[in-house]
């Protein structure tokens, strides 16, 4: 039986951030096994089933390899896994910046106070709209973000009624960003500046300075 004090991972690796208002910086990715959810623009489709249970001392063992500590757990979907949090609050404990990505169909209640929340929002062209837990928005403060991925029109025209619905422009950090080669970002930096949104465009870097068909940072 799987310890309690273990999760299912499927890559450990040091990388630029190539996303988030942590985007250049140096940093370690731990990325989790499995999600629930099945995006069509998903980058990361090999996390859906492969990896291995690593103690959490494995990771950290594995984690130590690097000088850094800024530490994203990333996916598949970390908080499907919800004993992470334990490991989290370790890593807060220790002084590191932690960083977690979800997918924003779990609650994120239970991430530990101190770790950044990038929660990402699945707009209609993802064809997961229905998945999203729309209380989370609630939760989100400065400390954390919030991510459009937009594939056409329609999914800014979606994320702009949600971002003012819940009036984030000034309750959170928004990102704003594109699906590689669906969607050009110069017509969506466009529209952001005709509507007057407060948000951060990005782009993933990671695709600018790798090949993109390489696997996602
Ligand atoms: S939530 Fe992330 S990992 Fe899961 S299907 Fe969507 S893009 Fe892929």
């Amino acid at each position: 039986m799987q310890s309690l004090q273990s999760l299912k991972i499927h890559e450990i690796y040091c990388s630029v951030q190539g996303e988030s208002s942590f985007a250049g910086l140096p940093c370690i990715f731990v990325r989790t096994t499995g999600c629930k959810l099945r995006c069509v623009w998903c980058d990361t489709k090999h996390a859906y089933h492969e990896g291995d249970i690593l103690s959490f001392s494995q990771i950290r063992e594995a984690m130590d390899k690097w000088p850094y500590k800024l530490v994203e757990f990333t996916g598949g979907e970390p908080l499907e896994q919800p004993q992470i949090a334990e490991l989290m609050q370790s890593l807060l404990d220790d002084g590191y910046t932690v960083l977690v990505e979800t997918g924003g169909h779990v609650d994120i209640g239970f991430v530990p106070a101190g770790v950044h929340r990038i929660v990402d929002m699945k707009a209609p062209g993802s064809r997961m709209q229905k998945k999203n837990h729309y209380a989370n928005l609630n939760l989100l403060g400065f400390q954390d973000e919030v991510k459009f991925v937009l594939a056409n029109r329609e999914d800014y025209d979606w994320s702009v009624a949600l971002i003012r619905e819940y009036a984030l422009e000034i309750r959170t950090n928004i990102l704003i960003s594109t699906v590689f080669g669906a969607q050009s970002p110069s017509e969506v930096v466009e529209w952001m500046l005709k509507d007057g949104l407060k948000a951060r465009f990005q782009l993933q870097m990671h695709k600018y300075i790798w090949d993109p068909s390489t696997r996602a940072v």
